[in-house]
C-alpha cells in the first residue's frame, strides 16, 4: 500500500519512507491511499489474542513494505511486560455501567503517548535498515513535559537513531525535570534552555529550517527529525487500541459481536481521535466518536459549525496535553471526508494565512454523521474528578475527567444508550497536584512525592514504578543552554 500527500502532491511512497520523511514535499501529511477494510472473521480472530498479537495483525494491514519478522520485531520490543506494569498493556474498566476507560497509561512513563512513543522508533530503526539508509537520523525535541520522556524512553538505545530534548529551565514540573534527568540510554541527552516553552520550541525549528547547518549534518552522516504527531509511525500505533478495546468487551460479554459501541476521546491535535476515524472506516462497529476539550475548544466549534477559528484566547488549563490551537492532524481527516487535496490545500493556506477557515456544508454534513464534541472548563473538570470519586471510587486525572464529562453530557441530550468507550490519557500521578485539590486535599507547601504518596493512599494503589524510583535513581543529564545557543549544544551532543 502506498501513501500519498494530503494536498495533493503526486508523490505516492512506501510506507517506510513516509515514516522517514515524516511530512510530505507539498508540506502535506501523509496518508494511505486506500484504508483498508476488514470483517467480522477478522475481528473474531482478535479475541482470542495478546494486545501485541492484535498490534501485529491491524499493523500488517497499513505497512505492507514490512516483513512479518520485521512487523513481530518492532512490536516485541515496543509493548513488553517490563516496560508496562499490566499484561493487558491496555486494559477496558467497567466504571460504571455501560460507561468504560480504556486506560492508555500504563506505559514505561505513566504518559498515553507512549502508547505510539515505543513503537514509532521501532518503525523508524527498521525503516532506515530497510531502505539502505546510513545516516544516523537525529530526533530534536522541545518539550513541556510529558512528550520529552516519553520520546526519550522510546528512542533510547534504538539503532541507528539519536535522540535530543530541550525544556524550558522554569517550565515543567520537578517530577517531569526528574524524569527527563534520570533518562539512561547510550544515545540521549537532556538540555535545560534558559527561557520559556516558546524559547525551546522555537530553537529546535530554527534549526530545522537553518539549510546550510542540515547539509553540514549530513556531510557528518547525520539527518534531523522530529517525533511529533503528524509522523505516519505516531498516528498508526493508535488504531490498535480501538480494536482492542472492542475484543475485550466481547470477550467480557458487555457486548456481543457486531454491536456498535461510542468512543469518547480527550483531544488537542486530534490524533487519537483520528486513529478511531480509520478504526471506524476499516469495519469497527463504531456508532460515534465524541471530541472532549477544554476551553481552548476550537474543534467543539468547528465540529458544530464547519468554522475552523484559531483566533482566540489561549488558555493555561489544568489539562494542559489539550491546550492546542492548532489541530494538526484535523488536516487528514479533512482529506479523507472530501477526498479533494486541493480543497484541503485551500483549507489549510487559509489557516495559515488568516487563522480561520470555514468547509463547505457537504463537508461539514458528512463529518458530523461520524462526529460530535464537547468541552469543559477547568471547575467542571475538578468537579469531575470530585464526583467519578465519590459515585464510582476511581481516580481520573484530568484530561479523562474532560472526556468522561463530555461522554456524560452527550448522552444526556441525545439520549444514546450505545455502549461508551471513554480514553483515559493520562495516570492521575502525572497531575497529583490538580487531582488531589479537586478531590478537597489541601496540597500547599507539599513537596511533589509527599503528593504522590497522598494520592497512593486515596487510590488504593501503587505509584507506578517509574514515578516512585525518581528520588533514588541518579541524575545523568546536567546541560543547561542560552536559547542562542541550541546548536551548539546539538554539535555537542553529536560530538562534532
Ligand atoms: C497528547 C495528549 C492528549 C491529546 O491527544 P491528541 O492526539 O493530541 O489529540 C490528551 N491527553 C493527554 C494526557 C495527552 O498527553
Amino acid at each position: 500500500m502506498n501513501y500519498i500527500s494530503t494536498r495533493g502532491h503526486n508523490c505516492a511512497v512506501t510506507s517506510a519512507r513516509a515514516i522517514i520523511k515524516g511530512l510530505a514535499e507539498d508540506g502535506g501529511l501523509f496518508v494511505p491511499e486506500n484504508i483498508p477494510i476488514i470483517d467480522e472473521k477478522f475481528l473474531t480472530s482478535l479475541l482470542d489474542l495478546s494486545y501485541q498479537e492484535r498490534a501485529k495483525k491491524i499493523l500488517s494491514l497499513y505497512l505492507t513494505d514490512f516483513t512479518v519478522e520485521e512487523i513481530n520485531q518492532c512490536v516485541d520490543n515496543a509493548y513488553t511486560t517490563e516496560k508496562f506494569d499490566t499484561d493487558k498493556i491496555v486494559p477496558t474498566v467497567e466504571v460504571e455501567k455501560n460507561n468504560y476507560l480504556l486506560e492508555l497509561w500504563h506505559g514505561p512513563t505513566s504518559a498515553f503517548k507512549d502508547m505510539a512513543l515505543q513503537l514509532l522508533p521501532q518503525f523508524i530503526s527498521t525503516s532506515l535498515k530497510k531502505l539502505g539508509d546510513k545516516d544516523e537520523l537525529v530526533i530534536l525535541v522541545a518539550t513541556s513535559g510529558d512528550t520529552g520522556k516519553a520520546a526519550l524512553d522510546g528512542f533510547k538505545n534504538v539503532d541507528q537513531t539519536k535522540i535530543l530534548v530541550f525544556y524550558p529551565q522554569e517550565g515543567v514540573s520537578k517530577i517531569q525535570r526528574l524524569q527527563m534527568l534520570t533518562q539512561q540510554g547510550d544515545n540521549v541527552s537532556v538540555f535545560a534552555v534558559k527561557g520559556n516553552f516558546d524559547d525551546a520550541q522555537s530553537g529546535v525549528k530554527q534549526i530545522f529550517s537553518d539549510s546550510k547547518y542540515n547539509e553540514y549534518l549530513n556531510e557528518k552522516g547525520f539527518k534531523l527529525s522530529s517525533a511529533n504527531s503528524i509522523n505516519w509511525g505516531r498516528l498508526l500505533p493508535q488504531i490498535v487500541y480501538y480494536f482492542s478495546a472492542y475484543a475485550d468487551l466481547v470477550n467480557d460479554k458487555k457486548i456481543t459481536m457486531g454491536d456498535k459501541v461510542n468512543f469518547t476521546v480527550p483531544t488537542g491535535n486530534f490524533g487519537d481521535i483520528l486513529a478511531g476515524f480509520y478504526a471506524k472506516c476499516m469495519g469497527l462497529p463504531v456508532n460515534r466518536l465524541i471530541c472532549a476539550s477544554n476551553s481552548n475548544n476550537v474543534l467543539t466549534d468547528f465540529l458544530k459549525t464547519g468554522t475552523y477559528d484559531r483566533n482566540r484566547e489561549f488558555f493555561k488549563t489544568i489539562s494542559p496535553s489539550m491546550d492546542i490551537l492548532i489541530s494538526s492532524n484535523l488536516e487528514r481527516l479533512l482529506y479523507h471526508i472530501t477526498n479533494d487535496a486541493t480543497k484541503v490545500k485551500s483549507y489549510m493556506e487559509k489557516l495559515q494565512s488568516t487563522g480561520c477557515y470555514q468547509v463547505d456544508e457537504a463537508t461539514l454534513k458528512a463529518i458530523q454523521e461520524t462526529f460530535s464534541a464537547g468541552y469543559l472548563d477547568d471547575s467542571a473538570t475538578k468537579k469531575c474528578i470530585h464526583d467519578i470519586y465519590q459515585q464510582d471510587n476511581y481516580v481520573a486525572d484530568t484530561h479523562t475527567a474532560v472526556a468522561w464529562q463530555v461522554a456524560q453530557d452527550y448522552q444526556k441530550s441525545t439520549q444514546d444508550k450505545t455502549p461508551m468507550i471513554i480514553l483515559s490519557t493520562a495516570s492521575p500521578y502525572k497531575f497529583s497536584d490538580s487531582v488531589l485539590s479537586a478531590l478537597g486535599e489541601d496540597i500547599s507547601n507539599k513537596d511533589e512525592f509527599a503528593l504522590l504518596d497522598k494520592l497512593s493512599t486515596l487510590n488504593k494503589d501503587k505509584i507506578p514504578q517509574g514515578l516512585a524510583q525518581l528520588q533514588s535513581l541518579p541524575i545523568l543529564h546536567n546541560n543547561l543552554c542560552a536559547k542562542e545557543d541550541m546548536i551548539k549544544a546539538v554539535n555537542t551532543f553529536l560530538n562534532i
